[in-house]
């Protein structure tokens, strides 16, 4: 059983929406301690708020002056950013259609007016806990556990959508491939736990120097990362590539079986091109490989480039 306390350490965000100021006062009192509130007194205000607070639950009275709160949760889960959001419903003792169209709609639940204390809080904090161990299931769908760079599934789709992106405009797109050198002789002297952290320490170091360019770094698998920056050309790309490389020098993580450096060093290959509609991933991620690979067989600890067009 997940334990959900340790999901989120900030407080859940409820936004609740009514137009009279008393309920909004009340269901304050009730849940304010635990969560962070925000109100809205009418449907249109609302859905600006959830826009810019992204809540974790909202808490949407049915009869409003102006737009109903159906209205709201329709554009509520209409909208990709916020369909997620669990809805409750606040409705009239006794609504029974109100609560059937409601749930309809994609509500999640519905709690009646006038407001029972002990009711409201349990169902917001089990829609609230169901809630942030979905966001943390779809985090962990896309993460790598070791170093919480985007996984090899998550690089496939990130890549897919970069070349289809960019091939409407033909716009550079440069994809780095990089290794750590003799990694197999680091386990073998340090261990496989030292093994995890080096990985955990490249990792790092990789993040910060894709960090103020448009571009993304993910893990490929075991000591081999890519990155994938859109819009960038060859010089650009070689310039994060050194970047990269800098700032893993300066780790200075002991390697005392490389037969290239005393400190821990990486192999780096890059494929540069236009994207175009008839190109696919397979054509940046082959090219990089091979570079990578020429990297490798030059020696190691230096980077090898690629630029190619579209067949
Ligand atoms: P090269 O310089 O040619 O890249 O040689 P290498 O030894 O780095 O490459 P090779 O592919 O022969 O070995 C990779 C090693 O990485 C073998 C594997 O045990 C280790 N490895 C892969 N994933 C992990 C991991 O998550 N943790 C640790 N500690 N080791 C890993
Ligand atoms: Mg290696
Ligand atoms: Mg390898």
């Amino acid at each position: 059983m997940i334990n959900a306390s340790h999901l989120s350490p900030e407080k859940a965000i409820i936004l609740i929406v009514d137009d009279e100021i008393s309920n909004i006062e009340i269901m304050n009192e009730v849940l304010g301690d635990r969560y962070e509130i925000c109100f809205a007194t009418s449907g249109e205000q609302a859905l600006e708020v959830a826009r810019v607070v992204q809540p974790d639950l909202v808490l949407l009275d049915v009869v409003m002056p102006g737009m109903q709160g159906f209205e709201v949760c329709q554009i509520l889960k209409a909208d990709p950013l916020l369909a997620d959001v669990p809805v409750i419903f606040t409705t009239g003792l006794g609504d029974t259609e109100d609560e059937i169209r409601g749930l309809s709609l994609g509500a999640i639940d519905y709690v009646t007016k006038p407001i029972q204390p002990v009711i409201l809080q349990n169902r917001v904090r089990n829609h609230v806990e169901l809630k942030q161990l979905r966001d943390h299931l779809a985090k962990m769908a896309v993460t790598d556990a070791l170093t919480g760079l985007y996984n090899r599934r998550n690089l496939d789709g990130l890549l897919a959508n970069a070349v289809v992106k960019l091939a409407d405009t033909r716009d550079w797109l440069s994809v780095i491939m990089l290794d750590i050198d003799f990694f197999k002789q680091f386990n073998d002297a340090y261990g496989h736990q030292s093994g995890d952290r080096c990985i955990s320490m490249v990792a790092a170091a990789l993040n910060r120097a894709v960090k103020n360019t448009s571009g993304f770094s993910a893990r490929y698998g075991g000591e081999e990362f890519t990155c994938v920056l859109p819009g960038a050309d060859s010089a650009t790309a070689m310039e994060v590539a050194h970047e990269i490389r800098n700032h893993i020098g300066q780790l200075q993580i002991p390697h005392e079986r490389s037969m290239v450096s005393p400190f821990v060093t990486i192999s780096i290959g890059i494929a540069t091109a236009r994207s175009h509609p008839d190109m696919t991933p397979e054509n940046w991620t082959r090219i990089a490989d091979a570079a990578l690979y020429k990297a490798k067989a030059a020696g190691r600890d230096q980077i090898r480039a690629e630029q190619f067009e579209a067949a």
